[in-house]
């Protein structure tokens, strides 16, 4: 790896999280994309990683233990709907535990001096701490910044996410914890149907909801603007990226209108916070698509 290098964590076991044949959160996507880091432009720039498993402890920090044994017991029968389009296969609890291993370790490699990327799957962000939704299991970026603040001292955290929709979970995981700022971008109105600007905890969740098919200049000054709010006269130690990518133009699910140079700019921008940033992979339909953004995204990390 050169120097101005990234770690990319990743584990095969992800990739056989099977949710069935015509879900849109397919192992495809993160095969194109990794792909695209291993033969693409930052090739020589990437270390690419194996992610650890999350420790119990490490998950029980966000979801109680007996959650976690229902998804170990769902799995150990073959797998099953958790809900209307939470959908596990035998492999899948196996899958979320590396997906949320590797939040940390991208963590701890952004605190360590090297930018980070998780490219994993199942997402995260709409995970509850006793309920699985939209996709995601366990709250990977939620595992991540508690981590940081119990084993690192950490005291301020920022999770800024740029998926399309709102991270319900991770706002309710977070809401009443004032060392984590949470600042969300999303499309309104859309699914899950939280995230109005009104949602504020104790004062820690900036919700940026806005309608879909505006120009995309609108929707990076925007959330930049939240960002600004968010940590004026608090300095992040730690930026952890709620990265989907299907606010992008094109993707099926929404109607936001981003191209993959946009991702660059929010992250070249938020560098004046000086706070080392790891980024971990949410939704992003489009494999191509999904790729296009992570480069540009990790070109400018
Ligand atoms: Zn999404």
């Amino acid at each position: 790896m050169s120097p101005g290098g990234i770690h990319v964590y990743h584990h095969p076991r992800t990739l056989d999280h099977d949710p069935g044949p015509a879900h849109p959160e397919a192992p495809s996507r993160v095969r194109v994309l990794l792909a695209a880091l291993q033969e693409g432009p930052l090739a020589s720039r990437c270390a690419f990683l194996e992610a650890p498993e999350a420790s119990r402890p490490w998950l029980e920090r966000v979801h109680p233990g007996p959650y976690l044994d229902r998804l170990a017991e769902v799995a150990g029968a073959g797998g099953g709907r958790l809900d209307a389009d939470t959908v596990m296969s035998a492999q899948s609890f196996t899958a979320a535990c590396h997906a949320a291993g590797a939040a940390v370790a991208a963590a701890r490699a952004a605190l360590d001096g090297t930018p980070a990327f998780a490219a994993v799957r199942p997402p995260g962000h709409h995970a509850l701490a006793e309920r699985a939704m939209g996709f995601c299991l366990v709250n990977n970026v939620v595992v991540a910044a508690r981590w940081a603040l119990e084993e690192r001292g950490l005291v301020r955290v920022l999770i800024v996410d740029w998926d399309v929709h709102h991270g319900n979970g991770t706002q309710a995981l977070v809401e009443q914890d004032a060392r984590i700022r949470y600042v969300s971008l999303h499309q309104w109105p859309l699914y899950p149907g939280t995230g109005r600007a009104e949602e504020r905890g104790v004062g820690n969740v900036f919700n940026v909801p806005r309608p879909p098919g505006r120009p995309s200049a609108e929707y990076v000054d925007a959330l930049d603007a939240a960002v600004r709010e968010a940590t004026d006269g608090w300095a992040p130690q730690l930026i952890l990226l709620s990265a989907g990518f299907d606010a992008m133009a094109g993707d099926p699910l929404a109607g936001f209108t981003l191209e993959p140079n946009d991702y660059a700019t929010w992250v070249s921008r938020w560098r004046r916070l000086g706070a080392p940033m790891a980024s971990v992979l949410e939704g992003g339909y489009v494999p191509t698509r999904i790729a296009q953004a992570a480069l540009a995204h990790l070109a400018a990390l």
